[in-house]
């Protein structure tokens, strides 16, 4: 194993690679599944690993096959129990030994996010490196006490006597499907939660990232974690519908709505309960007292960080009238300044989109747009900065946008920032809201009780006064979204009690005495059950005194009643 870079090379799924050379391509064909069963029959689908900025092929795979995935699943399965036993505290060491492996290899991987998702250097540490070791260090430091069982105190009088409790239990094993635009982050953030509440993992990487899923192996390996709580099977569409279609207890998928429904639709057959984290179109709202230049700085980096390629992306800006020239000259300024270029180099600010398809889209948006009436104020077309062939686009800000046009509504996914000039902040509000999205948002504002009651009143999983983006890595921030953009929470307590069933157990502390609701009905029964009923909710201290003294005479007689065999 490669000890300097995380390579291929150092990839070998401990037990279970079937790694075969791939003859016609420039890289070496790993695999992971399948070791142990007889070498399943090829379908012949890939998975290449690209630069996005060059178009260099890094490597290339085999799709995993059904077979495969089954396989890594049933290792998961066998691993579970083991792993389930070392109890909370002790899964939180193999969390730290996660963490240090991670932060011994946090150049290398840095390093190969940035060959294979395009993204700069800096961002590759800062979104992908240092947001996975903080999910780590929180999980393992807080995991246990959020996963203590919790007891129930019972407020009817009834049931006082029952001791009750919450405990939250592993689903078992936990399939995470990924996208390629956060590839180490987002799969590393969702894997550190389902082990440490106990599950074991199958994760199936973005196609377009496949190393720095197999990465998340490696580093499995280097922490020692026992063989079978990590699985990784490299693949496409096709290997993530087996894996849905496998026996996992549970599925965590992050990708796009389109994706999302078809999985849903694929999981109700046998009612998989799935959390689906899904696309946005998250609107901004610049207030007229908000800090311009603060404001335009943030904005500008939240719609064209990752290239615009996060799901959190500034998407559409809604702007008051009163301040919107200003806003959107800043804007303006400030994009001009970005520098694009390869994440190798230090000095890039916008790196390329993952593909040509995405780079599509964008181009289609933009130039939908400007045909009805959108005007270009800066950027709107590709770019191949020092001759490279990768996928790259300029930054682009537009005014002149309305709710027709296709970018506004749409997730683009690319580097462009629509402002819109609106009337005043509910004008802003309804618009923000007008969306079959709700990721997050971001309002910008001198006032921060404004900045507040505007948050509350928007439709998304969460929004940031004064910053946007960054929630992502705020450990203890759930991620997530309303409407379309999806069911359930990752990160934070949240998003660790998803990886959990609860199971309420009742513990009877009478134990010799049978039940008044217990069978034996008959009118003193029933005459009982309306005092029962009055002593405890009747709306007048009479009442209830009365359905006191009742419940208080017939009780005893009711329990030796109860305790006669009946006839
Ligand atoms: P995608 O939906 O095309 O693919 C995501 C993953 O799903 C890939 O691993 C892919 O192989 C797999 N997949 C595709 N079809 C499948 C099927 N039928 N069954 C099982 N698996 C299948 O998404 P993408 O283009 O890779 O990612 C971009 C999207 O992800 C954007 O919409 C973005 O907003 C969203 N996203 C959301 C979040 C979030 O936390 N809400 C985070 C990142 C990205």
């Amino acid at each position: 194993m490669s000890t300097d870079r995380l390579t291929l090379g150092a990839v070998e799924h401990a037990g279970r690679e079937s790694a075969s050379a791939d003859s016609g391509t420039s890289g070496a064909s790993s695999q992971m599944g399948g070791g142990h069963n007889p070498a399943p029959v090829r379908s012949g689908r890939k998975v290449q690993s690209l630069n996005p900025a060059t178009c260099e092929l890094l490597a290339q795979f085999d799709a995993a096959e059904s077979e495969e995935v089954l396989a890594a699943v049933a290792d998961a399965r066998r691993a579970a129990p083991a792993w389930r036993n070392l109890g909370p505290g002790g899964r939180a060491r193999y969390l730290v030994r996660l963490k240090d492996a991670l932060f011994r290899r946090r150049h290398d991987l840095a390093a190969l996010v940035t060959r294979e998702a395009g993204k700069p250097r800096l961002e590759s540490l800062l979104a992908e490196v240092l947001v996975a070791l903080d999910s780590l260090a929180y999980l393992a430091g807080h995991g246990p006490s959020f996963l203590e069982a919790e007891s129930v105190p019972h407020q009817n009088l009834a049931v006082r006597f029952k001791r009750g409790r919450l405990e939250y239990e592993p689903y078992g094993v936990i399939g995470i499907i990924s996208p390629s635009n956060y590839p180490f982050s987002i799969p590393m953030g969702q894997l550190a939660a389902a082990l440490m509440a106990g599950n074991t993992v199958v994760l199936k990487p973005s196609e377009f990232t496949p190393q720095a899923g197999l990465a998340i192996h490696t580093l499995a390996e280097e922490a020692d974690l026992p063989p079978g709580v990590v699985n990784v099977v490299i693949g496409d569409a096709v290997t993530g519908a087996a894996l849905v279609n496998s026996a996992i207890d549970k599925l965590v998928f992050t990708g796009s709505v389109a994706t999302g429904k078809r999985i849903q639709a694929e999981a109700a057959e046998r009612l998989l309960p799935t959390v689906l984290e899904l696309g946005g179109k998250d609107p901004v709202i610049v207030c007229a007292d908000a800090d311009l230049d603060l404001a335009s700085s943030g904005v500008v980096w939240g719609a064209f960080t990752n290239a615009g390629q996060a799901c959190l992306s500034a998407e559409r800006v809604y702007v008051v009238r009163e301040v919107a020239e200003r806003f959107t000259q800043l804007c303006v300024e400030k994009t001009r300044r970005l520098r694009v270029g390869p994440g190798e180099d230090p000095d890039a600010e916008i790196g390329p989109l993952i593909r040509e398809r995405q780079l599509k889209i964008v181009e289609d948006h933009v130039a939908e747009a400007a045909a009805a009436g959108a005007t270009v104020l800066t950027g709107g077309r590709r770019l191949n900065p020092g001759g490279l062939a990768g996928f790259f686009y300029e930054p682009t800000v537009l005014s002149g946008v309305h709710h027709g046009m296709r970018v506004m509504r749409e997730e683009t996914f690319g580097p462009v920032l629509p402002i819109m000039t609106v009337s005043d902040e509910t004008e802003a509000v309804r618009l923000a809201n007008e969306s079959q999205f709700g990721l997050s948002a971001s309002i910008w504002t001198r006032d921060l009780d404004r900045g507040e009651r505007l948050a509350r009143s928007l439709e998304s999983g969460s929004v940031m006064v004064n910053d946007c983006l960054s929630s992502f890595g705020i450990a203890e921030a759930p991620h997530g979204g309303y409407k379309m953009s999806g069911l359930g929470r990752t990160h934070s307590r949240v998003g660790l009690m998803e990886m959990t069933r609860v199971k309420y157990i009742d513990v009877d502390l009478l134990t010799k005495v049978p039940k008044l609701w217990w069978f034996g009905y008959d009118t003193r029964a029933g005459r009982l059950m309306e005092d029962f009923v009055d002593f405890l909710f009747a709306p007048g201290l009479w009442l209830r005194l009365l359905g006191g003294l009742g419940l208080a005479a017939r009780a005893p007689g009711r329990i030796r009643a109860l305790r006669r065999p009946r006839e």
